[in-house]
């Protein structure tokens, strides 16, 4: 692979730019691999780079049903936050804060990352004491957030209004170092690095079936042919329960589309990224000036990847209260992505009741954030049998009820 850089750029220009090789080859499947990842969303794309980078194992496959980074991962509206409540989760998503401050370095690869500061919105007194008590428990666990007041959120977003009708703003929790990336840069990038290592990345390549022998996982079936592994990696999101049928276990997981739009570009207004989470309505500016906008996840359990015009009302209704000037934007598009959904809104990392077969998934409204802390923890718990950072996600918590209850950080946000 070669590297990008400056003096790349300009050689290039200087030669018409014919030199610049594909940034992942385009893989035929082999018999066997020492290890697949079923899904190349940015969870697996990681797994499969630190795997690499971490263990120096790099005879992996990554098998895509569609295009890589086409599911979640590039439907999302890329906030990264780590002001979570329970010590393990602030313990991943910090880690994964602190990877994409250096990722564009690591991978060498745009990724994007800007960490504009992000705005959780306190409206309701109920509220105040949450975002409170979360902002003590991040100052016990190193993670840099504070709770601040109206006046303080006025200065950071000038465009709001703080006395609106229904829910006047009380205050919010401030994380100044969470931000953005581009989402798909995240999932190119990690592609790339895979590539140069000499992963597989199999696109157009449906996983229909998992194979075992014994107890043990021994391949999977595909839209192109039988493949054999040694271990197995399941990331595919909203799908995470269809896969675990075909490995013959459940997951206690429900499926939902979560919808997300864009407003026509308008000139800079707000250069931070705000959650109102009462009235389920988030909003930030793209670099192309677009106001990107999300709200809940559906209602229903459904696998329907796209939007709903009673998701836009609901959505931008609940906004247009602490932001009018949503009144007046052309809204340009809408899409869904299908997210995986637990009961205690943390993310499932753990083995599986069959042997070599790991699971990831469980990530819901707010995986993107935590992609390469994930994949530094995932590809750990697969190389080593355990990981620090994914321990107290196993699947085990559901039996044994040490449940992670994130439905205040997590529930209805992202
Ligand atoms: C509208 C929306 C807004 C969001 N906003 C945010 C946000 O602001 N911040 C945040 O942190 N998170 C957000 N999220 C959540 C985040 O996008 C996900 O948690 C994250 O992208 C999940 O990544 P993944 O790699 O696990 O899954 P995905 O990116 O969905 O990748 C899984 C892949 O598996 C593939 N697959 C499925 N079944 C098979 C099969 N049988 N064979 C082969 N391949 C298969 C799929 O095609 C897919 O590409 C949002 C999600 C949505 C939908």
């Amino acid at each position: 692979m070669k590297r990008y850089s400056a003096f790349a750029l300009v050689r290039e220009a200087l030669n018409d730019h014919k030199g610049w090789s594909r940034a992942w080859a385009d893989a035929q499947p082999k018999d066997r691999y020492d290890v697949i990842f079923v899904g190349a969303g940015g969870h697996g794309l990681a797994t499969a780079y630190y795997l690499g980078k971490r263990f120096g194992i790099t005879n992996v496959a990554i098998l895509e049903k569609g295009w890589l980074g086409g599911g979640n991962t590039g439907r999302n509206t890329t906030i990264i936050r780590s002001n979570y409540l329970q010590d393990p989760s602030a313990a991943i998503y910090e880690k994964a804060r602190d990877l994409y401050e250096g990722l564009s370095q690591d991978l060498n690869y745009n990724v994007m990352f800007s960490p504009r500061g992000v705005l959780m919105l306190a409206q309701t007194h109920h509220e105040v004491r949450g975002y409170q008590r979360t902002a003590h428990a991040n100052r016990l666990q190193g993670v840099e957030t504070e709770f601040v007041g109206p006046e303080r959120v006025k200065e950071i977003v000038p465009i709001i209004r703080l006395d609106g009708p229904r829910y006047p703003v009380l205050g919010g929790l401030w994380q100044a170092r969470g931000g953005t990336a581009r989402h798909d840069a995240v999932a190119w990038g990690y592609a790339r690095a895979c590539s140069a290592m000499g992963m597989d990345i199999i696109q157009n390549c449906e996983v229909t079936g998992v194979r075992s022998e014994a107890g043990k996982v021994t391949g999977v079936d595909t839209t192109r042919g039988a493949i054999g592994c040694g271990k197995l990696g399941m990331v595919v999101a909203g799908h995470a329960g269809v896969l675990a049928q075909m490995a013959g276990f459940r997951l206690p997981v429900e499926s939902v589309a979560l919808q997300a739009l864009v407003s026509e570009p308008i000139k800079p207004c707000m250069d931070v990224v705000v959650m109102a989470n009462t009235v389920h309505g988030y909003m930030s500016q793209s670099d192309k000036g677009e106001m990107v906008i999300g709200g809940g996840a559906d209602g229903f359990n459904n696998y329907t990847q796209r939007g709903s015009f009673q998701h836009i009302e609901e959505t931008v209704r609940a906004l247009i209260e602490t932001f009018p000037m949503v009144s007046r934007l052309k809204m340009l598009r809408q899409w869904g992505g299908i997210v995986d959904m637990t009961g205690d809104r943390s993310p499932i990392l753990s083995k599986t009741p069959l042997e070599g077969c790991f699971v990831n998934c469980g990530w819901g409204t707010g995986g993107f954030k935590a992609i390469p802390g994930s994949g530094w923890g995932f590809a750990e718990l697969m190389a080593k049998g355990q990981a620090p950072l994914c321990d107290a996600f196993s699947l085990d918590r559901f039996r044994e009820g040490r449940f992670i209850d994130e439905s205040v950080a997590a529930g209805v946000a992202h």
